[in-house]
């Protein structure tokens, strides 16, 4: 057989208004071919311990055990998961869209004896309605805090407490979350908490923010058996980010550089001036859709800035509109998942997404595509509305 060489490198430049992976700031792009040095390398530990702390203050929280996992946010939630679960132990899973979904699987597939609850997508989960499961004295209660499948941002407060009280551990998604909305891992009390490179900190796909408690500690510490997954066993990854620095498995170099940069450009900006251009760009996109008929998915006052997913309007067809958005404007946006497959568009603004440019690029291109479809609105009233809500904020 011949050798095949494949063509050049030569991928099209997009503009990322789905739910991730998301636009890449260039900073961190520069920083991702920044020389590669060894993992044991006194600068790399180093970058290891500062990437650490500024992962503490993203996730408001003083657990030594915060760290980055060489993986996907999908090796976050099962790090959560696998350390935390011994086969047999009882699991409660809140499932409103694929992401619960997606854990509550993960759970069974750890061995645990899960109870699922479910809500609505696009819905949240009231305490009252966790009552009945925490009756049965859970060990862990896993729940998603940015819903990216429905728009849904989940109130933890209340659920913490109940969670605590009924002597469980609290699992949070933070996937979509890190970023984008306060994460508060000590004021919730949340014991083990993951997140993704790839939504709101701009970094490209591959790494894995989390972070365990102490008390979440302690469990992975006493457990009767192995952790089943080697790569993931957090007792093990706490060695190599803790003093002893005893190898594990190669750290991702050059993927910790963009993460270590994508973080220093949160952390500059500031969370909280973060989070007000988040809700300032969703708020415009929002008034600019509502314009023109378009109304969100997820229940009124509990939708995420950073993740708008909205009803696709009847009689306009999905994929023509995401196809020519890609082909016609370079513009990715997610479709629906799950139950929402054909029903939802996903338009992400997310960490260095989230500014004017794109909302009005965006807007102006699906007013145009929606003419096209024969869909029935006032042209020119969502850039109209959106700009209208940018300058309303500003006065
Ligand atoms: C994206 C996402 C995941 C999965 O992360 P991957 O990086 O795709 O593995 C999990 N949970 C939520 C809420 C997400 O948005």
């Amino acid at each position: 057989m011949t050798d095949f060489v494949a063509p050049p490198l030569n991928p099209p430049v997009r503009l990322l208004l789905g739910p991730g992976p998301s636009e890449i700031h260039p900073r961190v792009l520069r920083a991702l071919s920044a020389n590669t040095v060894g993992h044991l390398d006194p600068y790399y530990l180093t970058l290891m311990s500062d990437m650490q702390q500024m992962l503490r203050c993203l996730f408001r929280t003083q657990n030594p055990m915060t760290m980055a996992i060489s993986a996907t946010g999908s090796a976050g939630m099962e790090s959560t998961v696998v350390n935390l679960i011994e086969p047999g132990d009882s699991m409660v899973v809140c499932v409103n869209g694929v992401f619960g979904e997606r854990m509550f699987d993960v759970a069974g597939r750890a061995g645990a004896n899960v109870t699922r609850v479910d809500r609505p997508w696009g819905d949240i989960f009231e305490p009252s309605h966790l009552k009945e499961a925490l009756a049965k004295k859970p060990k862990v209660v896993g729940i998603v805090l940015a819903e990216t499948s429905t728009g849904a941002l989940q109130p933890l407060e209340e659920i913490s407490k109940l969670v605590h009280e009924a002597g469980a551990l609290l699992l949070v998604d933070a996937v979509t979350a890190l970023g984008g909305v306060p994460v508060e891992v000590d004021k919730l009390d949340i014991d083990a908490i993951y997140s993704g490179s790839q939504k709101c900190l701009s970094c490209p796909p591959g790494l894995a923010p989390a972070s365990f408690s102490e008390r979440a500690l302690q469990v992975v510490l006493n457990r009767k058996t192995k952790v089943q997954s080697w790569y993931l066993d957090v007792s093990m990854l706490a060695k190599y980010w803790g003093q002893e620095r005893v190898y594990h498995h190669t750290g991702p170099i050059n993927m910790s550089y963009g993460l270590y940069e994508a973080l220093r450009i949160v952390l500059e900006e500031g969370q909280e001036a973060s989070f007000a251009r988040h809700l300032l760009n969703h708020k415009a996109l929002k008034a600019g859709l509502a314009a023109i008929g378009i109304k969100y998915a997820a229940r009124e006052g509990h939708q995420l800035p950073m993740l708008n997913a909205v009803t696709i309007p009847d009689g306009v067809d999905d994929a023509k509109v995401r196809g020519a958005l890609l082909n016609r404007f370079g513009i990715e946006i997610g479709g629906g998942l799950g139950a929402f497959k054909g029903k939802v568009w996903r338009i992400g603004l997310m960490g260095h997404g989230s500014r004017q440019a794109n909302v009005l690029t965006f807007l102006g291109a699906l007013e145009q595509l929606l003419a096209e479809q024969g869909y029935k609105f006032e042209h020119g009233a969502s850039t109209a509305a959106a700009n209208e809500s940018y300058l309303s904020h500003k006065a």
